[in-house]
């Protein structure tokens, strides 16, 4: 790098003799580089240098800062002015993180915490009293469904569950007790696809806050904030790490009163996230655009490959013109994803054959992985959700859902044949 190249890219970067810590992870580089590409914004954005001049970021393996007096500790603590106090709520590590994550959705503040559960309670901690109400769609992650309508039931908050694509009871659901509108697309495990901005008037109409869990689709494929959403949830632990390394979470948001009642609630009832493993997903979200593309390349070709064999008898792809959210998926995401599920003849016992007839492919709950994962949500994600309500939301014994790797997609098709191969020729035999 020549001198003047250095100046330039130095101008982006916070100056090494200031201490990393504002005590708001207000997005900084966003504002110093507002034009950069979201490829750029995965590598460069957040990264401020300490004065050991590293190029990669530091993990800083600290739990507390120190204060150069009595007074500065006391101007510290309060908050006027700017400086790492204690890492349950500032660490610089972290912070770089959150920085980085909030350029990429287009937001402005992000907190980040231990997982995305912890992610979720923050949010519902900061924003409902008792009495009110959370409209949720049906088929969002499990464990958000066993927060909202067992945990924070104890404490008087409502969850109303409503179809993801039914607007109509979407209109009817958000009430005036309604404070939180909860949307998960596209939804687990069969990619149905809301219609975000739609939700997001009907929540704005009431007053309540729209958020929208972005795991499957990330910021490289959807950006939730810009379709009108005021939280964006994450589970970092999926494509963010992408390698399933680390648990973690985080939300994005627009709004700095929203983001004082996050950072109030994280700093107070502490599901932070470690310094380490912040550092494991700023690595992660170094490569998410190229990763992302490569995923949903990867489940475009699978998918593909499975509307030809014989003992898949339904598909779940937003990419196929054929599923019912394709449309609604073309104007609101970049990509189709790389979560795709599908049904075979025969229920569970097939099921179970196909994901234990595979050599490669991880048999395990975990998705966004660089390794292809299969699932059998029924017996697992789902088994807690009773038979009828499985069944409404599509979960049948015979699906498989597989979040589709970075292997090549001739051997992940390969992997899936083993057993699809074998129950296509046991209904051939059975037809003879
Ligand atoms: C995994 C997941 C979560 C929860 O995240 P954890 O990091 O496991 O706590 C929430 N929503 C979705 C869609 C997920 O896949």
């Amino acid at each position: 790098m020549n001198p003047a190249q250095a100046q330039a890219v130095a101008g982006f970067f916070v100056p090494a003799v200031r201490l990393p810590g504002e005590r708001w992870c207000r997005n900084e580089m966003k504002q110093a580089a507002p034009d950069w590409e979201i490829d750029t914004q995965a590598i460069r954005a957040g990264q401020s240098r300490t004065q050991e001049h590293e190029h990669s970021d530091p993990i800083f393996a600290t739990s507390s800062f120190v204060f150069d007096s009595a007074a500065d500790a006391a101007e510290k603590f309060s908050g006027n002015r700017p400086g790492n106090v204690y890492s349950r709520f500032t660490n610089p590590t972290v912070r770089a993180f959150e920085q980085r994550l909030a350029a990429l959705e287009g937001g402005e503040y992000c907190v980040a915490t231990a997982s995305g559960m912890s992610a979720i309670l923050c949010l519902a901690l900061a924003t409902l009293s008792a009495g009110d109400r959370i409209a949720v769609s049906v088929n969002v992650f499990g464990s958000t469904v066993s927060l909202f309508s067992k945990i924070l039931k104890r404490f008087g908050v409502i969850a109303d569950f409503v179809p993801l694509t039914d607007l109509e009871a979407w209109e009817r659901a958000i009430t005036p007790r309604t404070r939180l509108v909860f949307v998960e697309s596209p939804s687990n495990p069969t990619c149905e696809i809301a219609n975000i901005e739609a939700i997001s008037v009907l929540a704005r109409k009431a007053n309540a806050l729209l958020a929208v869990d972005n795991v499957y689709c990330t910021p490289v494929l959807q950006r939730p904030l810009a379709l009108g959403a005021d939280v964006v949830v994450h589970s970092a632990t999926k494509y963010l790490d992408g390698q399933g390394r680390c648990v973690g979470g985080a939300l994005v948001v627009n709004d700095k009163d929203l983001f004082d009642k996050l950072f109030d609630t994280l700093r107070t009832a502490g599901p932070a996230m470690s310094p380490f493993n912040a550092w494991v997903f700023l690595k992660g979200l170094e490569t998410l655009p190229l990763r992302m593309r490569a995923h949903c390349d990867n489940a475009a070709a699978v998918a593909c490959w499975l509307t030809e064999h014989p003992a898949v008898q339904r598909l779940y792809y937003p990419g196929l013109t054929t599923h019912p959210g394709h449309e609604q998926a073309l104007r609101q995401q970049s990509g189709f994803g790389g979560i795709l599920a599908f049904e075979v003849a025969g229920g569970r016992e097939s099921a179970w054959q196909v994901i234990d007839a595979t050599r490669m492919a991880s048999i395990t709950a975990n998705l966004g992985d660089s390794r292809t994962t299969v699932t059998h949500p029924a017996s697992t994600t789902h088994s807690r959700i009773s038979a009828e309500a499985r069944d409404a939301m599509g979960v049948r014994e015979s699906l498989i859902r597989v979040s589709v790797g970075l292997e090549d997609p001739s051997d992940i098709c390969a992997d899936l044949a083993r057993g699809l191969d074998l129950i296509a020729e046991r209904s051939r035999i059975c037809a003879a």
